[in-house]
């Protein structure tokens, strides 16, 4: 059974999906006004974890992730570089997916572009405004956060009657307290805009993601996620607005939030100019690299990037991928098939009571550890047959389905050919034909197959891998 730590109500609780072995997941998507970062990569490669051992559990997932191509940031880019949104956001949208299948990240089931969803907005804008939960102003239709007494349930930020004055502009917006939200947003002039019953204008940000997690997956959402930024407001705004528009309670029934991504710890910001997009991340460390760092910290935690921590978990990862190269080369058919067997479902055992317990990434690798450590032992005695080790590589084959960090190195078939050339060779050798000898084993490298001599006897591996 797993547990999930839920930012609702602040505790484990058990995963229990409202339809049974289904699990429908909704984690907020890019806001497109520029190239994706790590900062992205950090929570969509660790919801993309998550949702990949949900699928090695038997779950059936769908999940749907929007892309926020209109808002205050999309239009000021735009402007910047003399195109309209739409452009910027299309430009944008290409180089988010490049990026997510260089990062590996299995693909949502569907990505709801803002742009392309506003009817289903305007029309949940009027029902909360029919329900009297929102209200027009000069310059939009707000939510009335007085009108949703659980209004802080999620963040604990609670509505403080009569408070105004969180911005400078406040009274401008003619709100009535200064938590309310738009909805609506009419345009300013220059501004792009479409036709609403409350005028020319935008949605708001918040209310994207309460009608497009409802229209694609239906209420209420087992998992919402994003990162820890999100949890106020938008959020708590999406509860309000999802909550009052469509009467379903909960919203959401788990919350799930990632820890942020630093730099060199330091925030990226445009100032400190310590934005590294994905390709520039690719440049200096392969995608496994990195997948394998994120792993390493639970998803909750803040992680802090830098190469010097990077180049350890290069390290790392080299040493079990040598691990894996290991086990595929084990020959024998003696060993201890007990021990190691007992062991594999020892470890998978393990591994899965971690992963049970809120996704705990660092518990389960220290699982997969000890287990390499067990079995480098048992390796050195001699006690782990090719039957056991092809057991030990099916359940590292496993962790990697959720993962994706391994480099198994392709298997070659140890074809009869080979064989006989090796045994072929090693006659000249006793017969000491060194000529003859030598030229079975430059044919072979000639193949791409080169032949180490060890004290075991000849053992062969394929060139460049
Ligand atoms: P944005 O493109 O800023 O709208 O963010 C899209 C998603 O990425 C949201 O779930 C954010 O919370 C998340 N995100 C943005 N920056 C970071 C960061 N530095 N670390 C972790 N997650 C981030
Ligand atoms: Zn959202």
């Amino acid at each position: 059974m797993i547990k999930v730590s839920n930012t609702l109500g602040g505790k484990k609780e058990k995963l229990v999906p409202v339809k049974k072995d289904c699990i429908r997941m909704y984690v907020c998507g890019p806001t497109v006004y520029g190239p994706a970062h790590i900062g992205h990569a950090r929570t969509y490669i660790a919801f993309d974890i998550i949702r990949r051992y949900l699928e090695f559990k038997g779950f059936n997932v769908k999940f749907v992730m929007n892309i926020t191509d209109v808002h205050d940031d999309m239009i000021k880019r735009a402007n910047e570089e003399g195109i309209s949104i739409f452009q910027l956001g299309d430009k944008n949208i290409k180089l988010f997916f490049k990026d997510m299948n260089a990062l590996d990240i299995k693909p949502a089931s569907k990505y709801p572009r803002v742009t392309e969803e506003i009817p289903a907005i305007i029309e949940a804008v009027q029902k909360l405004v029919e329900k009297g939960y929102a209200y027009e102003t000069d310059d939009g239709v707000y939510f009335d956060v007085s009108k949703f007494p659980e209004y802080g349930k999620l963040s604990g930020i609670k509505f403080k009657q009569g408070i105004t004055g969180t911005r400078v502009d406040t009274d401008k917006y003619e709100k009535k307290q200064a938590q309310d939200f738009a909805v609506w947003k009419k345009a300013k002039p220059n501004e792009p805009f479409w036709d609403s019953p409350f005028g020319k204008g935008r949605p708001g940000w918040h209310i994207e993601c309460s009608v497009m997690s409802s229209k694609y997956l239906g209420l209420p959402l087992d998992i919402h996620g994003g990162a820890i930024d999100l949890v106020f407001p938008h959020h708590e705004n999406e509860i309000a607005q999802s909550e009052a528009a469509f009467g379903v309670k909960p919203f959401v029934k788990y919350w799930l939030h990632t820890g942020f991504l630093n730099v060199e710890g330091q925030k990226m910001s445009k100032s400190l100019g310590n934005f590294i997009t994905i390709p520039e991340l690719l440049k200096e460390f392969s995608a496994k690299e990195f997948r394998f760092f994120i792993a390493s910290t639970h998803y909750k935690s803040r992680i802090n990037f830098s190469k010097k921590e990077m180049e350890k978990y290069r390290r790392t990862l080299k040493k079990l991928n040598e691990f894996l190269h290991r086990l595929q080369e084990v020959q024998s058919e003696k060993g201890d098939n007990v021990s190691v067997e007992k062991l594999i479902e020892q470890s998978r055992a393990s591994f899965i009571e971690q992963m049970d317990n809120d996704f705990s990434f660092p518990n389960a690798w220290s699982v997969v550890f000890e287990f390499e450590s067990q079995m480098n032992k048992l390796l050195a005695e001699g006690k782990v047959s090719k039957k056991s080790a092809e057991k030990a590589l099916e359940f590292m084959k496993e962790i990697d389905s959720i993962f994706r960090v391994f480099s198994f190195k392709k298997e070659v078939p140890l074809d009869k050919e080979i064989k006989r050339l090796i045994a072929k060779r090693n006659e000249f050798r006793k017969k000491k034909d060194f000529a003859s000898a030598d030229k079975i084993r430059d044919e072979l490298k000639a193949r791409g197959i080169i032949l180490l001599d060890t004290p075991e006897g000849t053992k062969w591996r394929k060139l460049q891998e």
